[in-house]
C-alpha cells in the first residue's frame, strides 16, 4: 500500500518505459519521453495552439491565392 501511496502523490509513470517521473518534470529522465498532456500538464496541442495553426494555414492559403490573382 505504501508504494501506491507514494506514487500517487509525487510521481507519474512514464508511458514509454514505465519509470516514475516527478509531476513537475516535463520529460522522463530515463528515456526522454515528453510528459506533455499527462496528469494535468498542458499538452503540446492545446485548443489555442490548434486555432493559431489553422489561422496560419488560412493566411498562407489566402496569400498564395492573392499572389496568383495578382500575377495572372
Ligand atoms: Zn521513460
Amino acid at each position: 500500500m505504501t508504494e501506491g501511496f507514494a506514487a500517487s502523490v509525487t510521481t507519474d509513470i512514464c508511458p514509454q518505459c514505465g519509470s516514475p517521473v516527478a509531476l513537475t518534470d516535463i520529460r522522463c529522465l530515463v528515456c526522454g519521453m515528453t510528459m506533455a498532456g499527462q496528469s494535468g500538464r498542458s499538452g503540446p496541442f492545446s485548443r489555442r495552439t490548434w486555432w493559431f495553426t489553422l489561422i496560419g494555414f488560412a493566411g498562407v492559403y489566402l496569400g498564395t491565392l492573392a499572389i496568383v490573382a495578382i500575377t495572372r
